[in-house]
């Protein structure tokens, strides 16, 4: 038994999914002749509060649309140093849109208005590039999937808006968020202007990804698309998956968080750790004893089929999702208590 834990990526489809798959009714979706991606665009806007949806073959791809089609050429987008958008994603946001990042301390990786304030340029100064976008992560993947709450989005949303500017969301785990927050994902909608929601991370899709945005935004979110070459075809096919995954595994993402506490819990314990990062939703972030490195660690748990990844100079990161049951983290917590340092 091979224990994955390097990304809730990993996932494949299960049966169920697989079978939804094979069924959809499917056409060319650049004519806009998907049914099943319409109805996958249709089921998202509704989720979250919003009227216009584009179904996209990565996240990297709606976050890079959500920030092309809100943003100017020279302009300036303020987000946490450790943003995907920014740290991620190939450099996109200065190939893509041209801008430049204003890059923010954070409280794991959560930014503040306090923090956002003295960070918007003067439009008047010449020097200064203009600020236009603050992008929030939700959860935060570089701090172990910490999570904002609507009130703390609420608060920089309002402020954003009084100073003219847009709101783009990195939601690749918004629900995983939001299973520990009890928000309601349709209040999401008011407080941003673009959403990114991945498909195919807790949620257990294979492929697939979905820009939310105001309906005006819409034809320049799907010109966008084209011109970075994500127009599919038969996407349906896809988009069922992403259906299944919406109606079937966001009530169980909490399994996930539970089972990433307790790995966190046990690996606390054990001496070749030096620290663990709070665990607030699927992801775990630890830190190796001086005596040894991720390297070390990575190829012992490797022998003993257990996968994982390097996550800074002596971090390891690991990730929990559909495909790790109980069985999985037994012997995952066995294989930790027998690694040597
Ligand atoms: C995974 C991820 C994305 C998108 O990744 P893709 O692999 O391009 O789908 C975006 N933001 C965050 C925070 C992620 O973890």
């Amino acid at each position: 038994m091979i224990v994955d834990l390097r990304s809730d990526t990993v996932t494949k489809p299960t049966p169920a999914m697989l079978q939804a798959m094979m069924q959809a009714e499917v056409g060319d979706d650049v004519f806009g002749e998907d049914p099943t991606v319409n109805n996958l665009e249709a089921k998202c806007a509704a989720l979250l509060g919003m009227d216009a949806a584009v179904y996209c073959p990565s996240g990297t791809m709606t976050n890079q649309i959500g920030i092309k089609i809100l943003t100017q050429p020279y302009n300036e987008v303020i987000c946490y140093k450790g943003a995907h958008i920014y740290k991620y994603e190939g450099g996109g946001l200065a190939g893509n849109s041209l801008v430049s990042v204003r890059l923010l301390e954070g409280d794991r990786g959560r930014i503040s208005v306090k923090e956002i304030e003295p960070n918007i340029n003067n439009t008047n100064d010449a020097h200064l590039p203009v600020t236009s976008v603050v992008a929030l992560e939700n959860t935060v993947v570089r701090e172990a999937g910490s999570y904002y709450t609507l009130d703390q989005v609420k608060a920089i949303s309002a402020f954003a808006r009084a100073h003219g500017l847009k709101m783009h969301l990195d939601g690749a785990r918004l629900f995983n968020a939001l299973a520990e927050t009890g928000d309601q994902a349709v209040e999401y909608g008011k407080y941003f202007d673009s959403i990114s929601i991945c498909l195919s991370k807790g949620l257990g899709a294979p492929v697939g990804s979905v820009l939310v945005c105001k309906k005006e935004l819409e034809p320049k979110a799907r010109r966008m698309r084209k011109a970075f070459g994500g127009g599919m075809r038969q996407a349906g096919f896809l988009a069922a998956a992403g259906i299944y995954a919406l109606d079937n595994h966001i009530t169980r993402l909490k399994e996930d968080h539970a089972r990433a506490k307790t790995l966190g819990k046990e690996l606390s314990k054990l001496p070749w750790v030096k620290s663990v990062m709070p665990v607030d939703t699927n992801i775990v972030i630890f830190s190796v004893a001086d005596s040894t490195t991720p390297e070390k660690v990575l190829a012992q748990l490797d022998g003993r089929q257990v996968k994982a990844i390097r996550f800074g100079p002596q971090e390891i990161r690991l990730v929990t999702h559909l495909d790790f049951d109980d069985r999985m983290l037994d012997k995952a917590i066995q294989v930790f208590k027998r690694i040597s340092a």
